[in-house]
């Protein structure tokens, strides 16, 4: 169900002059190498910041980034590159705060200059953050008077930063970037014109079972690539070759192209694949192949171009378009041509088009599409649970209704 958005303060509603202001932003950004790869989500907050920062507030920042689990990781995942980052976009000073729970923020937010904001350290540097503990919560809410969250791709983790923290401070509220995902996906979950069609794609179908059973009642069609169309093609009885294929789904895969019938639905999958002996194959060892068998000694790593073909048409033809997960292997050049040319396909029809975070959102922007998708997630789990109607910790936490009991 829709979340109404009226229920949920937002920030222009505060009084916020004078304020030492926490936004829980998402800065989960990959990096490769020491580079930002992709810096959307830095670009997604700033409407936020510099509204905060403008209303003569104080700006505090938190974010988690990766999954830090060793002494070594703590090096790795410094916010460090991204407070580098978001320096260059804002122009302005980022103050990178090591010791969140220390004296160190007060005393910085004393003498915070007009150009300046703080950037706290990895959240999930300090053990507290995943288990909602109250030492973090406890040491942030002691300089912080408005809580904002604008970090809609972790508002699905009942997370200190997401839920504790907000349940003390007295003033909450959502952030721009919040209101502009939260109205994009209500939009299709109360008014999806059709025909509806959902494609999706990606590594595996047990990633995707709760999401495919909501939407198999709700779209007027799937469109299935990447690594799960396997089971679905060997699910009808066809030669996969050695393509990922996850036996113990096959049964759920039959269920629904039966399901997806029953309904007098569309169930579209790959009839031809770009297919290699290895996923490192080089370009000489790839090949199309001209049916939807995959050869002995082959993987499917991206569909082929008579797939392409009948994709694009099908999508052409949406109103509504959801879209997660990639139809290839496509960080690969030799196997990307199938989610580009999806991109395009998307971007290209007329229809309301969403992209539901994580690698399809990264990929839409490769594509070069990007500015003609009505909206791209800054949040792939997330978005799923949205669209499912599992209710998000961090909205009912700013509604101050979170209760410990309904996390996952
Ligand atoms: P997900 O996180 O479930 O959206 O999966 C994304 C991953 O699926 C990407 O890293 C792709 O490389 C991978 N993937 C897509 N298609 C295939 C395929 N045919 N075989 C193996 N992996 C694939």
């Amino acid at each position: 169900m829709a979340v109404k958005l009226s229920d949920i303060p937002f920030v222009e509603s505060l009084a916020l002059k004078g304020k030492n202001v926490f936004i829980r932003v998402d800065f989960n950004v990959p990096i490769v190498d020491g580079q930002i790869t992709d810096d959307s989500r830095i670009q997604g907050a700033l409407e936020t910041i510099r509204y905060v920062r403008d209303q003569g507030a104080k700006v505090i920042l938190g974010s988690h980034f990766g999954r830090p689990k060793t002494e070594e990781d703590r090096k790795k995942l410094s916010l460090e590159p991204v407070a580098q980052r978001l320096q260059e976009l804002l122009d302005c000073e980022v103050v990178l705060v090591e010791e969140p729970l220390s004296e160190a923020p007060k005393a910085l937010l004393k003498t915070l200059r007009e150009h300046q904001v703080l950037m706290l350290e990895n959240l999930r540097f300090f053990a507290g953050e995943t288990k909602n503990e109250k030492g973090l919560v406890e040491a942030i809410s002691a300089y912080t008077d408005v809580y904002i969250n604008d970090a809609f791709g972790a508002s699905h983790r009942a997370h200190s930063s997401i839920v504790g923290l907000p349940a003390t401070v007295s003033q909450k509220a959502m952030g721009f970037l919040m209101k502009k995902e939260l109205e994009a996906l209500n939009g299709i979950l109360s008014g999806a014109e059709s025909p509806y069609v959902a494609v999706l794609g990606g590594a595996k179908v047990s990633d995707k079972i709760t999401i495919i059973k909501d939407l198999m009642n709700k779209v007027d069609g799937f469109i299935i690539g990447g690594a799960m169309a396997y089971t679905f093609l060997k699910a009808q009885g066809n030669n996969v070759g050695t393509s990922l294929v996850e036996k113990e789904q096959i049964q759920f895969a039959k269920k629904m192209i039966e399901g997806m019938e029953a309904r007098e639905k569309k169930l579209l999958l790959p009839v031809d694949h770009v297919v290699a002996p290895r996923f490192d194959a080089v370009a000489d060892e790839v090949k199309t192949t001209d049916s939807v068998v995959v050869p002995e000694g082959f993987m499917g790593l991206d569909i082929g171009p008579q797939t392409i073909k009948t994709y694009a048409e099908y999508l052409g033809q949406a109103k509504t378009i959801f879209w997660n997960g990639p139809m290839g292997v496509f960080e690969n050049e030799l196997f990307n041509k199938g989610t580009f040319a999806v991109a395009e396909a998307i971007a290209k029809s007329e229809a309301v088009s969403i992209v539901g975070g994580g690698d399809s959102a990264s990929a839409a922007r490769e594509s070069g599409f990007s500015k003609d998708f009505t909206h791209i997630s800054t949040g792939g789990g997330a978005s799923l649970e949205y669209l499912q109607g599992v209710p998000m910790p961090g909205l009912l936490a700013l509604q101050g209704k979170f209760k410990d009991h309904i996390v996952k």
